[in-house]
């Protein structure tokens, strides 16, 4: 079954830009959220392309170092950042499916809310999250840190 919001994306597909340009967060978040949506971000598989990277090893996500980082697997489908979405849906109260387009798992992600400022608020917390992979991603690369 097709939900309304995800109705919405299929006529609209510019719609996911303007609830991402809604939500207050700081802008620098919209900018990656948007970068994510468009496959721009600095994703391991686009510097392979562009061949700032040469090595298709040098590739691998940094988290699970299993498979080639492309924004959906570092956002979505690695193990660990699909443990942080399963413990975000825990404390939310809701069980949504994984999938790994960033729009889609967006826009499915808040039609838990009811009126337009609830789905606004879990705009938001899907955006942090997203981000704080994002960050803890950039943390194991360049300052070694381990992802937990
Ligand atoms: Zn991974």
């Amino acid at each position: 079954m097709v939900s309304s919001t995800m109705e919405q994306y299929l006529l609209e597909p510019d719609s996911v830009f303007q609830w991402i340009w809604a939500t207050q967060v700081p802008s620098n978040i919209k900018a990656f959220v948007w970068r994510a949506m468009l496959g721009r971000l600095q994703t391991r598989d686009n510097l392979l392309r562009r061949q700032i990277l040469r090595d298709v090893d040098d590739a691998k996500c940094a988290f699970c170092r299993l498979e080639v980082e492309t924004c959906s697997h570092l956002l979505f489908t690695c193990s660990e950042s699909m443990a942080i979405w399963y413990e975000c849906f825990a404390w939310l109260g809701v069980s949504i499916a994984q999938v790994a387009d960033p729009r889609i798992h967006l826009l499915q992600f808040p039609v838990i809310g009811i009126s337009k400022s609830q789905k606004l608020a879990e705009t938001a917390i899907w955006m942090a999250t997203v981000w704080s992979i994002w960050c803890v991603r950039n943390r194991v690369i360049f300052s070694g840190g381990g992802a937990r």
